[in-house]
C-alpha cells in the first residue's frame, strides 16, 4: 500500500500515521521528496485495507499495490483457469471451459414446456452448441410476468441433457434453492440482478458446481471480480465471468455491450470470460454481429437465446434467434474463431 500525503501535511501528520501503522504490526517506510512525502507500507494488505487510511489528517490518496481480488486475480494465479463440465452420458466428451475452444451455450430464455425445450435442444445441438441454457426460476421485472416453471423446468432440462448430451446451465435466484439446483444443473448461473447477493454467492461457493456470474446492470468490472472472489473464498474455484451489457444512456439497445470487458477481465483475472450478446442488445438482429465481436475480442464462450416462435415466447422473445439464424451465426463465428487461432467447441 502506498500513502501519498498532501503538500501541506505536517511532521505531526506523518508521525501519527507511522505510529498507527506500527501499532497494526506493519512496517511503514517514509520517503520525503521535494514536493511530497510518500509512505509505503509493507505487510498483509488485507490488514491495511480494513483501516480507514484516507481518514488520517494529511493523507491525499491511498494506492493499493495488490488487487483486492486475490483468488480471482492474476497476481497469485498467472495461468488461465480451465475446468470441464459433462453431460454425464457415456461417450460424450466433456465440455472444456477456458481453453482454446470457444464454448457456445444456447437455449430459450425460459423453459416454457417439455416439448419446446426438447425441440430447441435438438436444433441447437444440430447447429453445434455445446451447452443448453434455460431459466426455470426467472428474475422478471414485473411480478405479474411469467416467473418460470421452477422445479418442473429443472426436470425438463435434465431430460434434454440426457437426450441430447448437452450439459445444462440454469439460474439460481434464492439461497434456499441452491442444493436442489446444484443437484441437477451442471453450471449454476447467478443473474445480473443477483451479482451482489452476497449470501447467494457464498452459498454457490460451497457447492462443487461451476458458477457463471453475470455482470450486474450497473456494476463495474472490479465489482464483478469481487463477486467471483465471494464464490472462490468459499472454496469453489470454478467461476465463469459473463459480460451481458450494462446500463448506459443509449436506448437503441436494451443495454450496452461492453466488449472491452473481455480483454480487461482476462488481463485482470485467470477465470474464463463469456459474453451474452442476447441480453446486451435485446434485439435478435443485433445478436450475431455482437456475438462475432465478442469472439473476435477473445471471449472464451458466448451464451445466446434461441426460440422457434419468438412471437410466442413467454420471456425475451424480441431477442431470441430463430433456429436458422442461430445456425447461420454458428457458421460465422467458426470463421471469426479461426481468424484468431481458436475453434468453436462442438
Ligand atoms: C438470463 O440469462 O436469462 C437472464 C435473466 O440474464 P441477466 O441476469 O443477464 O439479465
Ligand atoms: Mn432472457
Amino acid at each position: 500500500m502506498i500513502i501519498v500525503l498532501r503538500k501541506d501535511a505536517t511532521d505531526a501528520d506523518v508521525e501519527h500515521i507511522v505510529k498507527s501503522v506500527k501499532e497494526w504490526g506493519l512496517s511503514p517506510n517514509v520517503s520525503r521528496g521535494a514536493e511530497r512525502t510518500v509512505i509505503g507500507i509493507v505487510g498483509d494488505e488485507s490488514v491495511i485495507r480494513a483501516k480507514p487510511l484516507e481518514a488520517f489528517p494529511g493523507v491525499e490518496s491511498v494506492m493499493p499495490v495488490l488487487k483486492p481480488y486475490k483468488l480471482a486475480g492474476r497476481d497469485f494465479h498467472p495461468e488461465n483457469s480451465t475446468f470441464s463440465v459433462s453431460s454425464g452420458r457415456d461417450g460424450d466428451d466433456p465440455v472444456e471451459i477456458g481453453g482454446n475452444k470457444v464454448v457456445v451455450i444456447a437455449g430459450p430464455c425460459s423453459v416454457e414446456s417439455r416439448d419446446l425445450l426438447l425441440e430447441i435442444a435438438a436444433t441447437v445441438k444440430e447447429s453445434g452448441a455445446s451447452m443448453l441454457r434455460g431459466g426455470a426460476f426467472k428474475p422478471r421485472t414485473s411480478p405479474y410476468a411469467f416467473q418460470g416453471l421452477g422445479v418442473e423446468g429443472l426436470r425438463y432440462l435434465a431430460e434434454a441433457r440426457e437426450q441430447y448430451g448437452l450439459p445444462i446451465i440454469t439460474e439460481i435466484m434464492d439461497v434456499r434453492d441452491v442444493e436442489l439446483v446444484a443437484e441437477i444443473s451442471d453450471v449454476l448461473q447467478i443473474g445480473a440482478r443477483n451479482m451482489q447477493n452476497f449470501n447467494l454467492l457464498k452459498a454457490v461457493g460451497r457447492t462443487s458446481r461451476p458458477v457463471m456470474i453475470k455482470r450486474g446492470l450497473s456494476s463495474t468490472m472490479e465489482e464483478l471480480l469481487m463477486s467471483a472472489e465471494y464464490v472462490m473464498s468459499e472454496g469453489n474455484a470454478q467461476v465463469i465471468l459473463c459480460e451481458r451489457g450494462i446500463r448506459t444512456f443509449e436506448k437503441m439497445t436494451r443495454n450496452t455491450l461492453d466488449v472491452s470487458a473481455v480483454p480487461v477481465l482476462q488481463r485482470e483475472s485467470h477465470l474464463p470470460v463469456f459474453v451474452d450478446p442476447s441480453h446486451a442488445v435485446g434485439h435478435w438482429d443485433l445478436v450475431a454481429p455482437t456475438a462475432r465481436a465478442a469472439i473476435a475480442a477473445g471471449a472464451d464462450g458466448i451464451m445466446v437465446e434461441v426460440h422457434p416462435k419468438p412471437e410466442e415466447a413467454l420471456s425475451d422473445g424480441p431477442q431470441a434467434l430463430l433456429p436458422q439464424t442461430f445456425a447461420d451465426m454458428m457458421k460465422q463465428i467458426r470463421g471469426v474463431a479461426a481468424a484468431i487461432g481458436r475453434t468453436i467447441q462442438e
